[in-house]
């Protein structure tokens, strides 16, 4: 219940979506909304679009990241991008282990970890994902899956690294559906992931963790959704291709 220890986030996942033309346009929107922003706001965009929001966000309070990053430093990995180049793009954050990566591209939860590893070794922000779905929830396993990919993802990860560690808890069932998790249900499950942290880190680490909702979070549920003790600010998918929306879900933050 320490919600004034840690810091509320509020980060777009674009997934596939926005030309250049496009991200500028929606940065160039998006900057007067939540210039006054109380929380942090970082937007993931596609790896083709991380140049445009670089300099489209430069003095503003938005922070960019990426979608998803290699773990291997350099080598033959066709179509892959690492860690260390985000970096030295100026990227600050990377969302690892996104269901859909796990869903469409064979992530694992062990991938998941060597990609943490590879990011905060360099230097980036660590937008972890983990859910259940739809079946792990109707088979009553949630907080037994959701556990286990926490601390797989985090296996070998030391205390000092776990500060640049923002955990999502993103129920599969919820992405892009429409279908959101209840307030209560996703303060259920971010409790369970600090609860989590708690065992294998200790209260400092978990009462410091950032830890968000996502899974159909809009404008419209935002601010009950982000008000739970345990809800540290969200991860949108949908509403964030729209300023409009986006910044309110950012103004719930704020006052959540
Ligand atoms: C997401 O992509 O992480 C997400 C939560 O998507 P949506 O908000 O569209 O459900």
């Amino acid at each position: 219940m320490n919600k004034n220890l840690r810091k509320a986030i509020i980060a777009g996942n674009w997934k596939m979506n926005k030309n250049r033309a496009e991200a500028k346009t929606l940065i160039e929107e998006l900057k007067p909304l939540v210039a006054n922003a109380g929380c942090e706001v970082v937007i993931c965009v596609p790896f083709t679009n991380l140049e445009t929001a670089l300099a489209a966000t430069e003095g503003s309070n938005i922070k960019v990241g990426a979608e998803n990053c290699h773990f291997a430093k350099s080598g033959a990995y066709t179509g892959e991008i690492s860690a260390d180049m985000l970096a030295e793009m100026g990227v600050e954050y990377v969302v690892i282990g996104h269901s859909e990566r796990r869903q469409y591209f064979g992530e694992t939860d062990t991938t998941v970890n060597l990609r943490t590893k590879a990011a905060l070794e360099a230097g980036l922000k660590v937008i972890l994902c983990v859910g259940e779905m739809l079946e792990d929830r109707e088979n009553n396993i949630t907080e037994e899956l959701v556990a286990l990919q926490t601390k797989i993802a985090l296996k070998d990860v030391t205390k000092e690294q776990l500060k640049n560690v923002i955990i999502a808890y993103e129920p599969v069932w919820a992405i892009g559906t429409g279908k959101t998790a209840t307030a209560q249900q996703a303060n259920e499950v971010c409790s369970l992931i600090r609860a989590t942290i708690e065992k294998v880190y200790d209260k400092e680490a978990a009462d410091a963790m950032t830890i968000q909702y996502g899974g159909s979070m809009n404008a419209a549920n935002a601010e009950e959704l982000v008000a739970q003790p345990d809800v540290d600010g969200g991860l949108i998918g949908g509403a964030s291709l729209k300023a409009e929306d986006f910044s309110i879900i950012v103004k719930a933050a704020t006052n959540g």
